[in-house]
C-alpha cells in the first residue's frame, strides 16, 4: 500500500480520478498543477469546473465515452483552468476504471505549457528561416551542408536534396583564388565572424554575386558545432550602381565634348569659309583644296556628332514615320553593303510616328548598321526591326532612362562577332573604339546615345561575343500624330545687291572670312568685335543696315546682351544668331526678342546664304 501509495504521489504527473464528473482522488503533484493548497480544496469539484471553457465540450465528451468504459490510453491536449483562474495546458490520459466498486475515470496529466510555448518560438524561428529573403546554409563543423532555406534554392537554383551533404564549394565559380577560401577558413576556425563577398555559380551556369556573413554556432558548452551563412544576392543592386555609374561618366563626358567641340567649332569656321575662297582664286589648285573642303567637313562633322552627344538632339522636331526610315536605311544598304551580307526588314505595318529630328534619327539607323556591318567582315545576317512595344513598370523600372508606356522599338541585330563583356561598358564612351584608326573615330554610338537621350528614349543592347548582337532603340511616339514628313533641303544661289550686313563676332579669322563671303555673294559687310563694338557700329550705319549677324558668346557683351540693347535701337532688324550649341532656355530668350533665325557654326557658305535668304524673304 505505501509503496503504491509512494508512486502515484510522487509521480511527476499529475494523477485523478472522476467520478460522477466530480474528482474523487488527486495526488500531490495535481495539488500543484492546479494551484491547490491541499488536495480538500480539489476534491468534490465538477470536472467541467476546472476545464477551459474552449476546451470543455471536446474533454467532457472524452471522459464520458471513457466512463462507459471505453479503453486504450491516447493523450490529449486540454487547456485547465488553475484555482486563480491562470490556464495552464496539458497533455492528458485517460482510462476508465472500476473505483470502489463504481466506473470511474482515471487520468494522468503533464503540464506541456513550457514545451508548447518553446515550439511555437520555434515554429516562428523556424517560419522566419524558411521565409527570408537572404538564403541561409548551415553546414557541419567539416563544411558538409545540413540545411538551406528555400531562398538558396531559388538563387542557386539546386534543391535541398541535392545540396545536403555536399560542400558549399559546388558553387564555386573559379573567380576566387584557393588563399580566397582558406583565409575564410582560417578566421572562421578561430571562431571569427566572416564578411565578404563570393562571385558564386548558379545550377544553370550564370554568376551572380552574394554579400555573405558567416558565424560559428556554438553549444551550451562552448563548442563549435556548426556554422550559418546568411548571404544576400546582390548581382542585380551591383549591376544597378555599375548603370548609374555609366551614365554619370557619360555626362561628364558630354560636359567636356561639348566645351572641346565649341571652341573646335570656331577654329573650323574660318576654314570652312575660306576654302570657298580660295578655290576662287586659285582654280588650278583645286585638288589640293577639295581635300581641305573634306578634311574640313569632316571634322566639322565629327565635332557635330560630339555635339549631339554632348546635348542631345536639338534641331527641329518633325514627325517621321518609322516605316520611312526603314526603308531609306534599307535601300542604302543594299547599294553600298558587301554581297555577303544578307538583308533582312522586318516593319510593322502602322506603327505610330515619332517626333525627331529628320537628319538625327537617321543617322541612328546608320551608325548602328555600319557597326553591324563591322562586326560581321564574313557576312552574316543584318536584321533591322521596327514595333510598338508596351513598356511596363518593371521593365522601366530595371533601366534608368525608362518610363513605362508605348515606344516605337528599332532593332539592328547582326551575326556577328559580338562583344566582350569587358567592354560592353565602355562601347558608349566617346573615342572608345576596337577599329583601326581609318575604319572607325568611337564617335558612333556616344552619338546614338546622345541622339536617343535627347529624344527621350533609350537604349538596349544584347551580345554574345561570337554569335553577334543586337542595339535596341527605344523612342517614345509621337502623341500629336501629325505625321508630316521631312522634305530634304535643295541648295538654293541666293545673292545680294550690295546690301549692308553686320557680322559680330570676336574670333579675328572668322570675322575675315565671313567678310568675304558676304562680299562673294554681293553684300556689303560691315564687322565687330563683341556687343559693345556691335552696337556702335549699327548705330553708326543704322539707315544703310539690312541685317546682323552675331556670335553668341563674347567676352564684354555677349549675343543676348547685345541683341537685347540693339532692341532698344532697332527694334525690327531681322537678326541671326550664329553658335555651335544653344539651350532651351536661351532660345526662348531670343525668341521674345524676335530672333529665330539660327546658323549652326561652323557653317560653310550655302549655308550662310540660305539662313540670310530666309531672313529677308520673310521680312
Ligand atoms: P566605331 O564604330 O567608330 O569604333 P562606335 O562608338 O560606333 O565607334 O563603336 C564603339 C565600339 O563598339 C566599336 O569599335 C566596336 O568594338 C563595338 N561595337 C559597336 N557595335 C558593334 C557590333 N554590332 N558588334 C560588335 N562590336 C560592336
Amino acid at each position: 500500500e505505501d509503496r503504491y501509495r509512494q508512486l502515484v504521489e510522487e509521480s511527476p504527473d499529475a494523477i485523478g480520478i472522476y467520478q460522477d464528473h466530480r474528482l474523487v482522488f488527486v495526488n500531490s503533484t495535481a495539488v500543484k498543477q492546479f494551484g491547490a493548497r491541499s488536495a480538500a480544496e480539489l476534491l468534490g469539484r465538477e470536472s467541467q469546473q476546472i476545464i477551459h471553457p474552449d476546451d470543455r465540450g471536446k474533454a467532457l465528451d472524452r471522459l464520458r465515452r471513457r466512463l462507459a468504459g471505453e479503453t486504450g490510453l491516447y493523450p490529449a491536449e486540454v487547456r485547465y483552468l488553475r484555482l486563480d483562474g491562470t490556464v495552464v495546458l496539458m497533455e492528458v490520459s485517460a482510462t476508465h476504471i472500476v473505483f470502489d466498486g463504481k466506473p470511474a475515470v482515471q487520468f494522468i496529466a503533464r503540464d506541456i505549457t513550457d514545451r508548447k510555448r518553446a515550439e511555437a518560438t520555434n515554429l516562428q524561428l523556424a517560419m522566419a528561416v524558411e521565409q527570408v529573403v537572404e538564403s541561409i546554409v548551415i553546414t557541419d563543423v567539416t563544411g558538409k551542408i545540413i540545411y538551406v532555406n528555400p531562398a538558396f534554392e531559388k538563387i542557386t537554383g539546386y534543391t535541398r536534396t541535392e545540396v545536403l551533404g555536399h560542400n558549399p564549394r559546388l558553387l564555386k565559380s573559379g573567380k576566387h583564388d584557393p588563399e580566397f577560401y582558406q583565409r575564410m577558413w582560417a578566421a572562421l576556425a578561430r571562431g571569427e565572424v566572416w564578411e565578404g563577398r563570393f562571385i558564386n555559380q548558379q545550377k544553370n551556369g550564370s554568376l551572380y554575386e552574394e554579400a555573405a556573413t558567416i558565424s560559428a554556432i556554438r553549444d551550451a558548452s562552448g563548442q563549435i558545432i556548426s556554422y550559418v551563412a546568411v548571404k544576400r544576392d546582390i548581382t542585380e543592386r551591383l549591376k544597378n550602381e555599375r548603370l548609374a555609374l555609366r551614365s554619370q561618366r557619360l555626362e561628364s563626358i558630354g560636359t567636356l565634348a561639348g566645351g572641346v567641340a565649341h571652341d573646335l567649332n570656331n577654329a573650323l569656321a574660318p576654314i570652312m569659309m575660306g576654302v570657298e575662297m580660295l578655290r576662287m582664286q586659285y582654280p588650278k589648285e583645286s585638288g589640293i583644296i577639295d581635300m581641305f573642303q573634306a578634311s574640313a567637313k569632316r571634322a566639322a562633322d565629327m565635332v557635330r556628332q560630339l555635339l549631339s552627344f554632348a546635348k542631345g538632339a536639338q534641331g527641329e522636331r518633325v514627325s517621321l514615320q518609322p516605316a520611312r526610315l526603314v526603308k531609306e536605311l534599307e535601300n542604302l544598304m543594299k547599294g553600298s553593303f558587301p554581297k555577303n551580307i544578307q538583308l533582312v526588314v522586318r516593319c510593322d505595318p502602322n506603327l505610330p510616328t515619332v517626333l525627331g529630328d529628320a537628319t538625327q534619327l537617321p543617322q541612328i539607323l546608320l551608325n548602328l548598321c555600319v557597326n553591324a556591318r563591322d562586326a560581321m567582315p564574313f557576312g552574316g545576317t543584318l536584321t533591322l526591326e521596327a514595333q510598338c512595344l508596351e513598356v511596363d513598370a518593371t521593365y522601366a523600372s530595371s533601366i534608368p532612362e525608362a518610363r513605362p508606356g508605348k515606344y516605337v522599338v528599332l532593332r539592328v541585330r547582326d551575326t556577328g562577332t559580338g562583344i566582350a563583356p569587358e567592354i560592353i561598358d565602355r562601347i558608349f564612351d566617346p573615342f572608345f573604339t576596337t577599329k583601326d584608326p581609318d575604319k572607325g573615330t568611337g564617335l558612333g554610338l556616344s552619338t546614338v546615345m546622345g541622339i536617343v537621350k535627347g529624344h527621350g528614349g533609350f537604349l538596349q543592347v544584347y551580345s554574345q561575343p561570337g554569335k553577334g548582337s543586337t542595339f535596341a532603340v527605344y523612342l517614345p511616339p509621337d502623341c500629336s500624330r501629325l505625321g508630316t514628313e521631312f522634305v530634304a533641303k535643295t541648295e538654293v544661289e541666293f545673292r545680294g545687291q550690295g546690301e549692308t550686313i553686320l557680322f559680330v563676332d570676336d574670333e579675328a579669322a572668322l570675322r575675315d572670312v565671313a567678310c568675304a563671303v558676304l562680299r562673294r555673294l554681293n553684300f556689303t559687310p560691315l564687322s565687330a568685335t563683341d556687343g559693345a563694338d556691335g552696337l556702335i557700329q549699327a548705330a553708326e550705319h543704322r539707315s544703310e543696315l539690312l541685317a546682323i549677324i552675331t556670335d553668341l558668346h563674347m567676352p564684354h557683351m555677349d549675343g543676348l546682351a547685345f541683341v537685347r540693347a540693339l532692341r532698344r535701337m532697332l527694334p525690327d532688324i531681322p537678326v541671326v544668331v550664329a553658335s555651335g550649341r544653344m539651350e532651351d532656355a536661351l532660345a526662348g530668350e531670343f525668341k521674345s526678342l524676335g530672333v529665330t533665325s539660327r546658323l549652326d557654326k561652323p557653317f560653310t557658305e550655302v549655308e550662310l546664304a540660305e539662313a540670310l535668304k530666309k531672313l529677308l524673304s520673310t521680312k
